[in-house]
Order: C-alpha cells, then sequence, then structure tokens
C-alpha cells in the first residue's frame, strides 16, 4: 500500500459540529474553543457559516465569532457562504475562505438551497466575482456525492457535470462529502478515480460522516487514491438530520490517531484534540463520539496484570 506521508486535517467543528446541536452555545464559548482547537495545529478551520441568522440561529453569531477569536499565522479560516449577503459578511469578518455549497442531486439541492444543482451553480457566478475582488479564496463541495438519502446512488455522469461546471467558474478544489455516511471505500475510490480521469488538475477533499462507521475505512480508501486534504470533527460532534440518533463526521481525534498510526503525518497534537474532545463530551455529553475517548490511543499500554490464579486451582 503506498500512501501518502503527510495529510492536512481541517477541523470543522465550529461549523459542523455546533450546527447540528440543538442548544445554543454563547459566542464567548466557542471562541474559546476554536482558540483552543487552533492550538492544536489544524492548518484549516472551519470556523462558521455565513447563512441567514433565522434560518441557522446557531450559526447567526458568525461575525461576532469570528472578530474574538485570536487568529494565528498558518491556520486558513474558512466558512460557509450561501449567498452574496452572507459572501459579503464573511469578507468584512476577513475570513481566508469560502466553501460554496452544493448538493450532487435536485433533490437534496431543492431542499437545502432551494433551487436545482444547476440552478445553483448559476447563482454562484456572482459570488465566485465579488470573492474574486476580495481576494478571498473560494472553494467548492459536491453534498451527498457518495448517495442521496432520496435518489440513491449518485452517477459519475453528474459529478463530471458538476466539474465542468466548477472548471468554468475558475474553482479547482472541491471537498467531496459523504453527508449521511453512504460511501463505501470501493465507491469512495471509484468516484475519485473517475472524476480525476476528466479532470486531473482538480484538488479533491473528503468531508466523511462516520453515520454507518465507515468513515475511517473511506479516508484510507481516498488515501490510496492520494487524497491528502480531510475534514473532522472534535469529538465527533455533529450529526446527520435524517437520522437524529446517527453519529456525524468522523471524530479528528479518531483521524488523527489512525493516520499517525499508519505512519501518515498530520502535524497535529493528538493529545491537545483530545483535551479539548474531553471538554465538549463533558458538555455535550448527548452529542460526542468518540472512539479515542472510550477506548485511549492504541499506544497507551495498561499495566499487565501478571501470573493469576486459574479456576479450579489450589
Ligand atoms: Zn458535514
Amino acid at each position: 500500500m503506498t500512501l501518502p506521508s503527510n495529510v492536512n486535517i481541517a477541523e470543522v467543528c465550529p461549523r459542523d459540529g455546533f450546527q447540528s446541536l440543538p442548544e445554543k452555545i454563547p459566542p464567548n464559548e466557542k471562541i474559546v474553543i476554536i482558540n483552543r482547537l487552533m492550538e492544536c495545529g489544524f492548518p484549516q478551520m472551519e470556523v462558521t457559516s455565513f447563512v441567514h441568522p433565522k434560518a441557522v440561529p446557531q450559526m447567526s453569531d458568525a461575525q461576532e465569532v469570528l472578530n474574538g477569536i485570536n487568529r494565528k499565522q498558518g491556520v486558513t479560516l474558512r466558512a460557509l457562504v450561501p449567498n452574496l449577503k452572507g459572501l459579503e459578511r464573511a469578507i468584512a469578518s476577513n475570513v481566508d475562505k469560502i466553501k460554496l455549497m452544493l448538493s450532487a442531486t435536485d433533490s437534496h439541492s431543492l431542499y437545502n438551497a432551494n433551487a436545482t444543482t444547476m440552478e445553483a451553480m448559476d447563482k454562484f457566478i456572482p459570488l465566485v466575482e465579488r470573492a474574486k475582488e476580495s481576494d478571498t479564496k473560494v472553494t467548492g463541495s459536491i453534498s451527498v456525492a457518495f448517495g442521496c438519502p432520496y435518489e440513491g446512488d449518485v452517477p459519475i455522469e453528474r459529478h463530471l457535470k458538476i466539474c465542468q461546471r466548477y472548471q468554468e467558474l475558475g474553482i479547482h478544489e472541491i471537498s467531496l462529502a459523504d453527508t449521511t455516511g453512504m460511501a463505501h471505500p470501493v465507491l469512495v475510490k471509484k468516484v475519485i478515480a473517475s472524476i480525476r480521469d476528466s479532470y486531473p488538475e482538480f484538488h479533491f477533499s473528503l468531508h466523511l460522516h462516520n453515520t454507518r462507521g465507515m468513515a475511517f475505512a473511506n479516508a484510507v480508501a481516498g488515501l490510496e487514491e492520494g487524497i491528502i486534504d480531510f475534514d473532522s470533527s472534535v469529538g465527533g460532534l455533529g450529526g446527520c438530520p435524517y437520522a437524529p440518533n446517527a453519529s456525524g463526521n468522523i471524530a479528528s481525534e479518531d483521524l488523527i490517531h489512525g493516520f499517525e498510526e499508519m505512519g501518515v503525518k498530520t502535524g497535529i497534537n493528538l493529545d491537545a484534540v483530545m483535551d479539548v474532545a474531553k471538554y465538549l463530551e463533558d458538555i455535550f455529553p448527548k452529542y460526542s463520539d468518540s472512539f479515542l475517548l472510550k477506548a485511549g490511543k492504541s499506544k497507551s499500554l495498561v499495566k499487565a496484570p501478571g501470573k493469576q490464579k486459574k479456576i479450579g486451582e489450589n
């Protein structure tokens, strides 16, 4: 197995994780958590979403949060932006990069963006132009890229069509999202390899949800395809809107630990991430989902119990 020697992990808990929590987290609390996460060594963080405050009240403090955090050199701050209004707020808050949200299927897109996939893509045109003027980097995404809860399988032709549109917009960095945990390793490899055949200049990242326990296997499949950019959420915070009790993103500590065990360097301080995960677990015990918090690191050896008296022995 030939694997990349280094990967970049983007921490998305402040957006994807917090967004799915029913209780409003005060902006000061978010600022404390984001500052702690920035110290862990993540090269990129998805800190918030500039959606309409009424649509997602949890993200209504986006500007306040961005103005309150301690910026750290070398950490790219990314935010989701659905429209021009959101983009203006993002630019005013000095985000480094915006992520455009697009669904692979029309059914998912109609539900999320009130537009078909291609209609949503048309709406990106003025956003991309405005972002260019302000020197804000733009990254694209494809939600439900490996399966849609309404339509099932996503044909490769669909991905190719979307990538063609992204190319026309001058966007070559795309996040492939397994939004509802329908991917499996064979499919991950197939989708990446097929798109890359037609668009070799594109740079893909993987945003994997662990809804069905497949996220780490899918991440390894991505690694084998040469993917070096991944999203994850500390403490596994986040969820699935279609399955209330299901897991959210793969936990950052699980992804970092797994990669490092395989000899793939992340450059992130795992102990520091676990401390934040523990802190979050104490505040949100119902929403945390982390193997490492339950089991500890593989290399944290336990004391050998020594010779034991067997039943029936004198
Ligand atoms: Zn997500």
